[in-house]
């Protein structure tokens, strides 16, 4: 089966989805998108989206404010999303791109006047950070964007060129992961994770206003801590050196899922080593995100519905 993509209203092979090279949003950073996992359970031969509602309800945010007009609900873009994985025929992990975007070919730096488009692309997509190891991480020089540079929680393609800079910059200086601070110098998050620290029996994550992308991992992290684990979640500016002196510290998300930092700055986190409360939080979320704790089976959708068994 080729991999199919949802493209211009319509499923098409994937190598027929093309853009021409004048549109908007390829030339000035105009699109909104979504990065959601299809995750493999080999028992049930399923694909499990998880929280696909959340993402789709994200995007279509995302979308009001860059002015992007988007004519599907929550509920269609999850289903085509489904479909576009269902008709790939995928028995792996997966990662599922829907992405609404300003498709006008011309020149002229706005959002107004033009015309959109939306499309879904979805390919296989194993591990992204050492889960098992966890990451090493530096404090880059690059700041976090600001809400009224450009708004970061909107998940907006042009603001990835930030997190680039980021994570190239972590890389060329050895590291696994960059920390950005926000530009009044607190600690935001990861390139394309949000960060937590654990701290005596509760965990620190930077609230919603310090710049991040509010993370359908991180609210995944907070619910399933105070209910899996008690430990509640204070979220709230957090000091760059916080981050030296915390007992644990972890970044999540779609990608990442729970990555344990080890280091920070060349300075062990806690004892170096991942710490338990990472790894109790990644055997219930690494649970959950397989369709394998029916308490949470809400937060899945199966790609194959034909596979699913009625109780
Ligand atoms: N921050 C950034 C910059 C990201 O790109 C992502 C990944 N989408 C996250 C945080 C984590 O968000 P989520 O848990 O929704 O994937």
């Amino acid at each position: 089966m080729p991999p199919y993509a949802f493209f211009k209203k319509q499923f098409v092979p994937l190598a027929e989805a093309k853009i021409g090279v004048m549109t908007h949003a390829f030339n000035y950073g105009t699109a909104c998108f979504e990065g959601i996992r299809g995750n493999w359970n080999p028992e049930e031969k399923q694909i499990y989206l998880f929280r696909p509602q959340e993402h789709c309800l994200r995007l279509l945010q995302s979308c009001r404010i860059l002015k992007i007009n988007v004519p599907y609900t929550v509920d269609e873009i999850c289903e085509m999303s489904r479909e576009v994985v269902e008709r790939c025929g995928y028995q792996e992990d997966v990662y599922v791109r829907p992405l609404a975007y300003k498709s006008s070919e011309l020149l002229g730096v706005r959002l107004h006047d033009l015309e959109d488009d939306f499309l879904i692309f979805a390919i296989p997509f194993g591990p992204y950070l050492d889960v098992d190891a966890g990451a090493r991480c530096g404090v880059t020089a690059w700041r976090r964007i600001d809400d009224n540079m450009i708004p970061a929680r909107a998940k907006i393609t042009g603001v990835y060129v930030n997190s680039a800079l980021a994570k190239t910059d972590a890389h060329d200086n050895g590291y696994d992961e960059a920390i950005m601070l926000t530009a009044d110098g607190h600690a935001s998050e990861g390139s394309g994770e949000n960060l937590f620290l654990v701290m005596g029996n509760k965990l620190v994550t930077p609230s919603v206003t310090e710049n991040i992308l509010v993370g359908i991992t991180r609210q995944t992290i907070i619910t399933l801590a105070q209910a899996e684990l008690g430990l509640e979640t204070v979220e709230r500016p957090v000091d760059r050196t916080e981050l030296y002196t915390a007992d644990e510290c972890f970044l999540t998300g779609t990608a990442a899922h729970v990555t344990p930092v080890v280091e920070v700055d060349h300075r062990p986190v806690g004892s170096g080593i991942v710490g338990p409360v990472a790894l109790a939080l990644q055997r219930v979320y690494f649970d959950i995100i397989r369709g394998r704790n029916k308490k949470y089976r809400d937060w899945c959708l199966p790609a194959y519905p034909k596979l699913v068994r009625t109780p």
